[in-house]
């Protein structure tokens, strides 16, 4: 590294967190003063900037304790934004907008408070008992002051019961609420747990082997290691680290992280702030095959193709290492807000060495024992892709273009696998059984491309901007029957930031069947769930967001409604539970209609309790109890049912 490019470096480091002043020029989250919202305690479940699924966490959680119905408070005097209520994500949800034009946002409400409630209900006994609304209500004009009661907590929406709380400047960006005045009391330092190394390249080892590569923490005394790795050309580093804070078990993601590389600073990040636009750039923050397989969140230590959030500041290489021959101490230092650290240390020993290359040795893999084609164990990487050693017998590789440069896929065998380059001008057709084959098309982040299967007329197609970097893309249909194909988009480990369409051909059997539906299955929770799809022509056509495994099904069985029950709610509400099992497709929620006594109310569908909730505010139980209730799944499967429930005031 040059001295200027050091200096410069420094200073940009030196520098005060500048992101929120970049966005707005008025607003300072410092400026105003801000109270906790909850009297369940100043206790956080999670931080700012933690994975979710498929984004960053945009606000702290706050404990409740397994509990519903504490209060939740105005943070600062506002103005009532909007309402949204639904059956997943954020549930039940208020939105205030502060004098200074920033939000404040409290979700997985289980109620609003009287008058927002009114508000809310109005709307949704005029449109038709919608259960789902998201309104904008500026125009009411409703003041709420600093401290006043506006709901109470609960478990709508995605999660267990607690408040999340999230900030926002005027331009809709989430921030850090910890950089406002609002505190915790937290003295206790991060703790690392794994270490991961990803080669960059076809020529990159880490301890002989071209797979990602993980390792754990040794705690001595305090200090935390990871002794020593070997590695071969470039490699990115990664760390699985957590915080807590006092008091609670909570495991909580860090604030910032830093890399030295023989005391040079390589790797700067720091979450503040990031835009909803950004937010799914998580899975290119995180060491993403890792997470998408085990949920855990291993931090990259260098910036990743495709990564533009505002949280890093690195050295010209990103923080990539590719290092001389010799041994290099690395250090990790993993901060809190609160400014307690750790470090962590480890040496890369590193040894350029070159690996025998030559051409592909088709022959030799042509023979033997047909195996299954499971490319989903492959790793793919932006150039290459690692095939494991026990899936190379009777696999066929084969580049579509005959005039192809044989030097243009240098491959090697590196004894527990083979590694197969990735050319971008050229398909790549691999077989393992007549009936088990695909095209591997690689497709880069600016432009449209379309992969097509090899058997029949289905494809998959995306628009340019789907994905973060350039990326090899197969797709293999495989039909069972009439009503079970089964359809892989490889590599299923990898993300994209849209939707794609996946238009699958279906023959003319398939084509009677009304009740076709596509359904992505989620590998790591061994589920199917359902995508809205659509028949085009002779096709049915989904819009995933998600490469893997998807299959065709036939859904003929309705939804099962059963064990109705009359509740008091916590906040002394009347509600009757109706336990609802759906098979496949799932509840079409917007179309149920539930009446109590002839009275139709609100029928909230709560998915995590698998139940259907009449929800109507003037609802008190009678002695004897006539329920009738009509639900839909999302292929028009339809069960009505009546009940009678008996009520006991004594109960
Ligand atoms: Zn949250």
């Amino acid at each position: 590294m040059s001295p200027y490019r050091l200096i410069l470096l420094l200073l940009t480091c030196l520098l005060p967190a500048s992101l929120l002043a970049q966005s707005s020029d008025t607003f300072s989250p410092g400026k105003a003063t801000y109270i906790w919202p909850t009297n369940a305690g100043k206790y956080m479940s999670s931080t700012f900037g933690e994975t979710r699924s498929a984004h960053f966490h945009s606000a702290l959680d706050l404990k409740t304790w397994g509990r519903k119905g504490y209060e939740i408070y105005a943070t600062r005097d506002a103005t009532l934004h909007r309402i949204a209520i639904g059956p997943t994500g954020y549930g039940k949800v208020l939105y205030l907008k502060h004098d200074d034009g920033s939000y404040s946002v409290y979700a997985h409400l289980l109620r609003f408070e009287e008058k927002i409630q009114q508000i809310a209900d109005s709307i949704r006994f005029k449109e038709d008992y919608s259960f789902e609304i998201d309104r904008n209500l500026d125009s009411l004009n409703y003041r709420i002051k600093q401290g006043e009661v506006i709901a109470l907590s609960g478990a709508s929406g995605i999660g267990p019961p607690h408040l999340h709380f999230e900030l926002r400047t005027p331009e809709h960006r989430p921030f850090n609420p910890l950089l406002t005045n609002l505190r915790v009391k937290d003295t206790v330092a991060p703790q690392f747990s794994n270490l991961s190394v990803e080669p960059l390249s076809i020529r990159s080892e880490i301890e002989g082997s071209n797979r990602i590569y993980t390792k754990r923490v040794r705690k001595n005394n305090g200090s935390y290691s990871f002794g020593t790795v070997d590695v071969s050309g470039p490699v990115g580093l990664g760390a699985d680290v957590f915080d807590q804070a006092n008091d609670v078990y909570n495991a909580y993601a860090v604030y910032e992280l830093k890399m030295y590389v023989d005391d040079e600073l390589r790797f700067h990040s720091k979450v503040d702030s990031f835009s909803y636009a950004e937010t799914n750039q998580m899975f290119v923050d995180r060491v993403y095959p890792i997470l998408n397989e085990k949920r855990d969140g291993f931090q990259r230590l260098y910036i990743a193709d495709g990564n533009t959030l505002p949280f890093y500041k690195t050295a010209n290489d990103k923080g990539k290492l590719d290092l001389p021959d010799g041994t290099h101490s690395v250090k990790i230092v993993a901060s809190d807000y609160f400014g307690n650290s750790s470090e962590a240390n480890l040496r890369l020993r590193v040894n350029r060495f070159d690996k025998p290359t030559g051409d592909f040795p088709k022959a030799s893999l042509s023979n033997g024992s047909f195996a299954e084609l499971n490319a989903g164990n492959w790793t793919w990487f932006k150039n290459w892709v690692n095939i494991p050693g026990e899936e190379i017998e009777g696999l066929t590789v084969a580049e579509l273009d005959i005039y192809s440069d044989p030097d243009s896929h240098t491959n090697y065998d590196d004894g527990n696998g083979m590694r197969l380059k990735l050319n971008p001008a050229r398909d790549i057709f691999f077989r393992t059984s007549f009936d088990d084959h695909f095209i591997a098309r690689q497709v880069t982040p600016g432009r449209f491309s379309i992969v097509p299967s090899t058997t029949d007329k289905s494809f998959a197609a995306f628009q340019p901007g789907t994905f973060y970097d350039t990326l090899s893309v197969g797709l293999r249909v495989k039909n069972f029957s009439s009503d079970s194909t089964l359809i892989q988009v490889h590599p299923s480990n990898h993300p994209i930031k849209k939707a794609y369409k996946l238009a699958v051909e279906i023959d003319s059997l398939q084509m009677t069947n009304s009740k076709l539906g596509i359904y992505k299955y989620e590998h790591r929770r061994e589920k199917l769930s359902y995508l809205n799809s659509e028949r085009q022509n002779n096709y049915l056509v989904a819009e995933p967001e998600e490469l893997g495994s998807f299959y065709i099904l036939e859904d003929t069985e309705a939804p099962e409604l059963t064990n109705p029950k009359i509740v008091k709610r916590v906040d002394g509400k009347w509600l009757v539970y109706v336990t609802l099992q759906d098979r496949l497709s799932g509840l079409d929620y917007t179309r149920s209609t539930f009446r109590v006594n002839g009275t139709r109310g609100i029928a909230e569908y709560e998915p995590e309790d698998n139940r259907l909730v009449y929800y109507h505010p003037e609802f008190k139980p009678e002695t004897e109890n006539e329920l009738e209730i009509t639900v839909y799944d999302m292929e028009g499967n339809k069960t009505e049912k009546n009940f009678s429930l008996t009520f006991d005031p004594e109960n």
